[in-house]
């Protein structure tokens, strides 16, 4: 049907997002031991500008998730909806900063593709062996639980579904619990979108939500960048939201948030550590400094909390 049509066009995204990262990190953009376990080849070549917005979206995103885990002193949860072939998991596993459990939500035919590579691939399975207490790792085609690590295939737009999985691996609501979406709720719709930051906000008395995905789309450029994705038979459902900052902070702020901040990746670059920057800045010659900026103004990180257990989660920021 159309609509399974328009899922797969939506399922190959998470290939282009860790294609992309393992290129920039081939280059030396920022180091991810893992990803190359998920995406064989270096793949060809990416222009600068795409490698510098990566960058600050990687950066961007870490530094409100460590951020989260600081707050709450890892004594919390992190949920990453749409996960695709992510490797925060590891990175935080390395990094001495892993949450009391680590879950991720994707279609089941990603999440059985990433099973696979993990299953296969020592690197990926120590760290979850190493982490679990006993002999038996809860494994099948579609999920994979462990003490600190679940995966799990499910559809983001069917809730209920959504919440019997993560309570059958046992999720926590009265613990702090950080959600991820990073380029995902772009390919739903408004409403269902709506619903699921619905959901989380009254499921989860204390939480964060972070967001990354495009903004400032009703101009030239943004609708290029629509146009783009059409053309790979990609519906951007949810490009309504993607309007202003302001219509992404009140879509949480209608789905029931205490606070929200929002920044587009221009503001954002210009906060990450000058030195780091500077030292990316030397990787590649770039020539279209306007090109790059009229991509980092069309994305946006947008955090939003609920602070039942006044943690101070809300003084997160850059
Ligand atoms: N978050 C990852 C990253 O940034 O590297 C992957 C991003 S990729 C652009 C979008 C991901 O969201 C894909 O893996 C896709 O399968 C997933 N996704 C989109 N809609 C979904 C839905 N309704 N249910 C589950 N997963 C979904």
């Amino acid at each position: 049907t159309d609509s399974d049509t328009a899922d797969e066009a939506v399922r190959a995204t998470c290939d282009d997002a860790s294609t992309c990262k393992r290129f920039a990190t081939s280059k030396g953009y920022w180091t991810d031991l893992y990803v190359q376990y998920f995406v064989r080849q270096i793949g060809e070549r990416k222009a600068p500008e795409i490698n510098r917005g990566y960058y600050g979206r990687v950066r961007g995103m870490n530094l409100l998730i460590d951020a989260f885990l600081k707050k709450t002193r890892c004594d919390c949860q992190v949920v990453n909806l749409g996960a695709g072939l992510d490797t925060t998991f590891w990175r935080l596993k390395d990094e001495n900063i892993m949450p009391k459990k680590f879950f991720e939500v994707d279609f089941p035919m990603i999440v059985a593709r990433k099973i696979h590579h993990i299953k296969t691939k020592p690197p990926l399975s120590k760290p979850l062996i190493e982490t679990h207490s006993t002999d038996s790792l809860v494994l099948d085609g579609h999920s994979l639980d462990s003490d600190r690590y679940c995966i799990i295939g499910a559809d983001l737009r069917d809730l209920p579904a959504l919440e019997e999985k993560l309570k059958k691996f046992q999720i926590n609501p009265e613990l702090p619990t950080l959600f991820l979406s990073e380029c995902v709720l772009v390919y739903m719709t408004p409403e269902k979108s709506s619903k699921l930051l619905n959901w989380v906000a009254h499921t989860f008395p204390t939480a964060m939500f972070i967001n990354y995905e495009q903004v400032n789309m009703n101009d030239r450029f943004g609708q290029i960048m629509i146009e783009n994705l059409q053309r790979r038979q990609c519906n951007l459902a949810g490009v309504d939201v993607c309007q202003s900052l302001d219509s992404q902070k009140e879509r949480f702020l209608s789905a029931g948030w205490e606070s929200v901040k929002a920044l587009d990746m221009m503001t954002v670059y210009s906060m990450l550590p000058r030195e780091d920057v500077a030292r990316i800045e030397r990787l590649e010659f770039l020539d279209e400094k306007e090109l790059l900026h009229q991509l980092l103004q069309h994305y946006c990180i947008c955090w939003a909390v609920k602070d039942k257990l006044s943690l101070g989660l809300s003084q997160i920021g850059f």
